[in-house]
């Protein structure tokens, strides 16, 4: 079947045409309905690169897309007028994101920022909008649904702000929800709560969502599929259990050594400190030669990691960049095609 959201071979660019900085490097994805998918790596790694251009929001100039499709329902949204892609924005594909407070506006109540939104999406009465704004703030629970319509956005929790932003994105009935590490900021038991309601809302409305975080824990719980990003370049997709279970890629496998250190020492937990335990850093966009994106801090590196780029092998459901993979990848293919 048609996947709902669909980006083949994207390319963004930035810095000048002459010195072009790849920040974005051939990344394709597929999101079925009702489907949750992880995206995660390192800050930079161009996760939320991602979820910008599919809602065309990169920064332009100095930014541009060079190359590649972005389809939702088959219709690439890269050639809609901006004002169909507003439409695109305000109906299909909502985002919330990681400080509520730059989603929601200061001088409105939460009652009038959400049943704006409702007005603008259906034709029903102030009253009927009312109503509803009632149901969707119960919907993600938010005690005292009624009282919470008066409140303003600085009145609240960070929890109940982030709340507020999910109600908001859900008045439009989006089909593709983007939460960009939406739950960083909060304390630990907030954030298994989000989690818990986003999962509900999946079930519920069938939204689909993309998860962009750097945080395993969350995948693990809530997603169905996990791409895993590095330099711009997708690295690494499957399944949440096979990928989680036996990791193919080198950095994968670092990430997963990261997330077991922290099980046994838990005060080691704060995304961008677990991160780093891997040795040596990103490099530069812009120096990133022709091989493996990951050879500078990889342990297994060989002369042809240096000079090829991977690419993204395996079966449909289970790939990645890396040429350890080349014969378990083979081996794989050859004896599904035996079954
Ligand atoms: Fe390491 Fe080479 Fe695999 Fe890159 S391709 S992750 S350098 S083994
Ligand atoms: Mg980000």
């Amino acid at each position: 079947s048609e996947p709902l959201l669909e980006i083949k071979d994207l390319c963004v660019e930035f810095g000048s045409l002459k010195n072009p900085v790849r920040v974005l490097d051939h990344v394709n994805l597929h999101l079925a309905p009702g489907e949750i998918l992880g995206i995660v790596g390192e800050s930079g790694c161009g996760k939320s690169m991602t979820s910008l251009a599919v809602l065309r929001l990169i920064p332009s100039p100095p930014g541009r897309i060079t190359k590649g499709t972005i389809s939702l329902e088959g219709k690439n949204l890269l050639d809609l007028s901006e004002e169909q892609m507003q439409d695109v924005r305000g109906n299909d594909i909502a985002m919330i994101f990681q400080e509520p407070m730059t989603a929601l506006n200061p001088v409105f109540t939460i009652g009038q920022q959400i049943i704006e939104t409702i007005i603008r999406h259906e034709r029903i009465s102030a009253k009927q909008a009312r109503l509803k704004a009632i149901d969707l703030i119960a919907s993600v629970y938010m005690p005292e649904p009624e009282r919470r319509l008066d409140q303003y956005p600085h009145e609240l929790s960070g929890g109940m702000r982030q709340r507020a932003m999910i109600a908001m994105a859900l008045a439009c009935h989006p089909k593709v929800l983007i939460a960009d590490e939406p739950t960083t900021a909060l304390d630990v038991t907030v954030q298994a709560q989000i989690f818990d309601l986003l999962s509900e809302l999946r079930e519920k409305f069938n939204t689909a969502i993309i998860l962009i975080t750097h945080n395993m824990g969350a995948v693990a719980e809530l997603a169905d599929r996990v791409m895993v990003m590095y330099a711009g370049r997708k690295i690494e997709e499957g399944t949440v259990d096979r990928v989680l279970l036996e990791p193919l890629h080198p950095y994968t496998q670092g990430l997963l050594d990261c997330v077991l250190q922290v099980e046994h020492d838990p005060r080691k937990f704060s995304g961008s400190k677990l991160l780093s335990e891997i040795p040596g850093v990103v490099p530069p966009l812009s120096e990133l030669g022709r091989g493996c994106a990951f050879a500078p801090r990889c342990k297994y590196v060989m002369d042809k990691c240096r000079t090829d780029r991977p690419p993204m092998m395996g079966t449909d459901n289970r790939l990645a960049a890396c040429w350890l993979n080349l014969e378990t990848a083979a081996a794989q293919s050859a004896s599904e095609s035996l079954a």
